[in-house]
This record gives C-alpha cells, structure tokens and sequence, in this order.
C-alpha cells in the first residue's frame, strides 16, 4: 500500500501519519520527491483500511499496489533511481557502458582491452573472474587473481570494474575488489545468494535469467532490496525461445517494461542477448533507442583466442565505431553517451 501525501503536507503530518502506521506494525519507506512524499507501506496491508489512513491530516490518497513487488516498484518511488559512483551515474541522462572481455584471462589481456574500451569511451570495465559454464571442463575463471587484476586494470584507466558472483561465501571477497558486483541470468533466482548481495554496501548488477518473466525479475530485485541493499541495476541479456539463429531471444521490449513498472535502471547486454558478433551493435543501437540506461558489451583483443565467448566479443576497432554510432541515437532521444557526448554528434551537424 502507498500514501500519497499532498503537496503542501508539513513534515509534522509525514511523521504522524508514519508513527501510526508504524504502531500498527508496518515498516515504512518514505519516498521524498521533488513535489511531495510517498509512503511506502510495508507488511500484510490486507487488514489495513485505506479509508482510515485518507481521513488523516496532509493525505492526498492511499493506494493498494497489486503487484507483488512493492521496493522495486514505481509506485513507491515515482522518480527515476540514479546509482552514483564516484562520478558515474547510473540511471541519469548518460547511457552509462561496461565494456570489457567475458573473462579476465591474463594480465596483458585485461590490461590492453581496458585501454581500448576507455579509449572510445567506456566507463566502465567488466571482466569475469568466477565464471558459470555450462561444461565442467570449460575455462572456470581466475578467481581471487582474476578480481586483482581486473581491479587493477580498471583503476589505471580510470574506470570503474564489475565481475560476477556465484557463490554466498564468496560475496564479501568479490564485493571487496570491485565497485559493482554481478548477479548472472544462471542465479537470478538463488535467493541465498539475493539475500547475501543484500547485506553489501556495493551496487548489484541483476541479470534477467534465461527463463524468467519480468516480474520474477523484479522480485528477484525486490529480495536484494528487502535485505536492505537498495543499489540494485537490472539488466536484459536474452532469453530463451523457439530460436535457434541467435543464442538468446534479446527482449528488446523488456525495456520499456521495466521502466513502466520500476524506478530501477535497466541496462541491456547485446552480446548474450544474441551471441554473435555481428547481431551486437543492431542490438546494442536498439537498445539504447528503447530506453536502456546502460550498455554491457564483450570487447576482446583476440576474440578466437578468447578463453569463453569469443564469438560475441567486438573487437575493439568495432566497438569504437559503434560508440560513435550510440552517440547519435543517444542525442536523438535527448541523453548523451561516452567522454564529451554532450554535444551534438558530428554527422548531424
Ligand atoms: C557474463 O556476463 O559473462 C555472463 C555469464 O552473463 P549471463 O549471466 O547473462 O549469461
Ligand atoms: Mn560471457
């Protein structure tokens, strides 16, 4: 349930109103917004009266969500979420992109790849060190040493790094070396795993699972949420259909739809979304003209050397180009994307 305050309802009627919601056993998230403040009601509000709460002093209306998600839902946060760190926003007007290899292999590697992609204007880097194969014998990742040197690779660009976690255990030691952590499509719904991401102070990168709607992703944001991690960024990567031309079915419209429903920002990954190379920059353009706060793209130096996922890893040269390429779109749709993007681009001039 929401209470919607008036515009003009004093701090005294908020904190009324909330001390006695509270005294019936509800936990309450305030919204304050620029105009007025939303109170989120949480709890079994089934035997709450929203009549009642209406009479109060300063209430403009109480509203029951429906939906079961109710910290990730707009409804309780009407504005945009914008996650900062250090100087990156994510969820403002800059499309904000990863960029990077699907796993650290070396240091040589990282180190180069994360040179070309802040080159041509990525913020920041990506680079898996636990990695969840389908095969036991593929490559498993770094580890511990892959997060080193990820970190390390990232912090002389000037960038900021994100790898994935599989594990509960391994949550703080990952959270620790980098400033976003990963939760992939594969674990979306270890709700273990939700919790622990929940009790970190670093923002959580949620990936849509390959089978799973959109409200069970939004619930799977809600569990991190409610474990009082509120830095949550969704983000679409495909998901599996009748298809078999492309590795995942990149659900373009997710997008929007999750806009509409959450306040969260939603990223898009082109590179699972379709597993080839060639299929990433058409997605990627759409993507960003459908809405997507952010970019998370697979740049390799070598991608048929790459260790996992070459296939779909740009090649450096190809992911400059289309950096300029998102440059345009992002101006068309009123956002700005990669170093001084703030002007017009130079075709349109
Ligand atoms: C990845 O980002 O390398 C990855 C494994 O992604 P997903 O969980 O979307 O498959
Ligand atoms: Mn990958």
């Amino acid at each position: 349930m929401i209470v919607v305050m008036r515009e003009d309802a004093s701090d005294a009627q908020i904190q009324a109103i909330s001390n006695r919601i509270r005294g019936m056993g509800f936990d309450i998230h305030p919204d304050r917004g620029a105009n007025r403040t939303v109170l989120g009601v949480i709890g079994d509000t089934s035997r709450l009266d929203p009549r009642s709460l209406e009479m109060e002093e300063g209430v403009a209306e109480v509203l029951r969500v429906t939906e079961p998600y109710k910290l990730a839902s707009r409804a309780f946060h009407p504005n945009d979420t914008v996650i900062r760190i250090g100087d990156v926003a994510i969820g403002g007007d800059e499309v904000i992109v990863i960029a990077g290899p699907c796993a650290v292999e070396n240091a040589e590697q990282i180190r180069e790849t994360a040179s070309r992609v802040r080159q041509a204007g990525a913020r920041i880097l990506r680079g898996g060190a636990f990695k969840p194969r389908t095969s036991p014998y593929s490559f498993q990742g770094l580890g511990e040493k892959g997060l080193e040197l990820l970190r390390d690779a990232a912090r002389e660009q000037d960038m900021l790094c994100v790898s994935e976690v599989m594990e509960p255990a391994y949550v703080r030691s990952v959270a620790d070396r980098v400033d976003i952590v990963q939760v992939g499509a594969r674990n979306m719904q270890n709700f273990p795993l939700l919790k622990e991401v929940g009790r970190i102070d670093k923002p959580v990168l949620l990936k849509r699972g390959m089978s799973a709607t959109i409200e069970e992703l939004l619930m799977a944001a809600e569990y991190i949420m409610a474990s009082g991690n509120p830095r949550v960024m969704l983000c679409e990567r495909g998901i599996r259909t009748f298809e078999t031309y492309t590795r995942n079915t990149m659900d373009i419209s997710a997008i929007p739809v999750v806009k509409k429903r959450s306040h969260l920002p939603i990223l898009a990954d082109p590179s699972h979304g379709t597993g080839r190379r060639d299929k990433v920059a058409p997605m990627a353009r759409a993507a960003v003209a459908a809405g997507a706060d952010g970019l998370i793209i697979e740049v390799h130096t070598h991608p048929d050397q790459a260790l996992s996922d070459g296939p779909q890893s740009l090649y450096p040269d190809r992911f400059a180009a289309l950096m300029e390429e998102l440059k345009t779109i992002a101006w068309a749709i009123g956002r700005r994307i990669g170093a001084g993007s703030d002007r017009e681009p130079e075709r349109n001039r």
